[in-house]
């Protein structure tokens, strides 16, 4: 089989590497594609996109491949697959950095961090930089420099027709603006243009854990300490056991605790200052909040949540930590049958509010928090295990629905959150300018697997 004008590789049911280029991170997404063609360049992508549409095949795109929703892979049908296109060119001198469609938060710490430079990007090194900007990309340093697609200056697209087209502020500025938080739907990004910033490396980082009997006081506690809180303090609250991490006292891990994970975007005594009373509130089991290099605190939490291990999400967002709220988190952050499973609530704020909610088509700027619940099993405990969960994640967010604010942050969703969450993520008007742009770059839908915008 050939594919005119493409130059990388095409994998196929009977090839060897079969196996591993069809598997995402989630384990529990097992689909299988006629070919997966991955893609040295945006040249080689425009050549499949081409293919694909002539022969009338289903189109997945694969950048990190850390979907929950395992949409980064399709049956039948061609993956496009970014997976070997990882490269990262800083210029130090601009502050700025051209960044690949297929690589990973960790290339981009990595190669930022070599010149002290950094941009908002994901709380996990081996997620998506694709995935996780188009759709909005929280994560530390928001509060203090704006999500990833407030960062992001300019992209290279192969649309749907397969040609290759520039979108920024001044080229086709539509296309750029739906980039912008409305996700895979409007064209392949082969490349990421991103402001960077001042940046450690060393900065004061890394979580406090209490045991979970302590979870009301320190949420509460936790919502006037973040009320209150400068743009530099980033932080995430996470709820389920002590992973059993080196970094942790043997005895420690698997106990079921709530940690507060914080990362302060300036000077290190700052930090220090900044985060001293929630290091002295109550007797935290552990403190490993201190000064840490930002690259290393990046990928602190990679062995938390591995390849191939199966997930499942349910996600909403929340206004604020109510008394009533807390209550229900917890209630049931402690009930899933798997130590593996968890909840974790990221503050947002600061930088990301400020920017007006028309600039870009990320939705939800004043909401406080986003919550995930993750339910999370190991390959060999399918079935049973699997479906209590499942039942677990669903019976939470079930019961915070009276606390919840409207909305939800796309990225979190996973497959069994129908078309009605997509567009509760965006609200009417911003998925009715989404469907605009959609019908004028994309009207036959040809991109689909993803959280699908209808050309409108
Ligand atoms: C462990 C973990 C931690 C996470 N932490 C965060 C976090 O801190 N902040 C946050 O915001 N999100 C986070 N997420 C969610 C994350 O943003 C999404 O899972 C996102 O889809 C990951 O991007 P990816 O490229 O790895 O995904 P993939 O599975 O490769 O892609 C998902 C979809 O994105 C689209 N896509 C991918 N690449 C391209 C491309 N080059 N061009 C056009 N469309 C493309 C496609 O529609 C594809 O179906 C996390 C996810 C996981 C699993």
């Amino acid at each position: 089989m050939e594919i005119n004008g493409f130059r990388g590789d095409l994998i196929g049911p009977d090839d060897e590497e079969y196996d591993t280029a069809r598997a995402v991170w989630n384990g529990s997404v097992d689909r299988r594609p006629r070919y997966i063609a991955r893609c040295r360049g945006a040249a080689d992508v425009a050549a499949v996109v081409r293919f694909a549409r002539e022969h009338d095949l289903e189109i997945a795109v694969r950048g990190g491949g850390h979907s929950v929703a395992g949409t980064a892979v399709c049956d039948d049908g061609v993956v496009i697959d970014l997976s070997a296109m990882r490269a990262v060119w800083v210029d130090p001198a601009g502050r700025t950095a051209w960044v690949q469609g297929g690589a990973l938060w960790g290339d981009v710490d990595h190669e930022t961090q070599a010149h002290g430079l950094a941009t908002t990007g994901g709380i996990v090194g081996h997620t998506g930089v694709a995935g996780l900007t188009l759709g909005g990309g929280i994560g530390f340093l928001m509060r203090k420099h704006g999500l990833a697609v407030d960062n992001l200056l300019a992209a290279e697209v192969v649309t749907a027709e397969g040609s290759i087209v520039r979108a920024s502020a001044d080229e086709h500025p539509d296309l750029f603006w739906a980039l912008r938080g409305g996700g895979g739907n409007f064209g392949i990004v082969t490349s990421f243009r991103f402001a960077l910033h001042p940046l450690g490396p060393t900065v004061m980082a890394g979580p406090v854990f209490w045991a979970a009997d302590n979870t009301s006081d320190v949420l509460r506690w936790y919502r006037d300490f973040v009320a209150e809180a400068p743009d530099e303090l980033g932080s995430v609250v996470r709820l389920g056991t002590v992973p059993p991490l080196p970094v942790i006292p043997v005895d420690l891990h698997w106990r079921p605790a709530i940690a507060v994970v914080c990362c302060y975007a300036g000077a290190v005594e700052e930090g220090e200052r900044a985060v001293r009373a929630l290091r002295r509130f109550g007797t935290p089991l552990v403190d490993l909040l201190g000064p840490s290099p930002y690259a290393a605190f990046q990928s602190g939490l990679d062995d938390t949540v591995l390849h191939g291990w199966h997930y499942y999400w349910k996600a909403t967002n929340l206004p604020g930590l109510s008394d009533e709220a807390i209550a229900v988190i917890a209630d049931h952050a402690y009930a899933a049958g798997s130590p593996r499973s968890y909840a974790a609530i990221f503050h947002l704020g600061g930088a990301v509010a400020r920017v007006h909610h028309d600039a870009t088509a990320y939705a939800g700027r004043d909401v406080a928090h986003n919550m995930v619940i993750d339910a999370v099993w190991l390959p060999d405990e399918a079935g049973e295990h699997a479906a209590a969960e499942t039942a677990w994640a669903r019976r939470f967010l079930h019961a915070l629905h009276p606390h919840r604010a409207g909305g939800v942050y796309v990225n979190f969703l996973d497959s069994d959150d129908d078309s009605s969450r997509v567009r509760e993520a965006y609200g009417d008007r911003t998925y009715r300018r989404l469907a605009e742009v959609k019908a004028k770059y994309d009207p036959d839908n040809a991109f689909h697997h993803n959280k699908n915008i209808e050309p409108g």
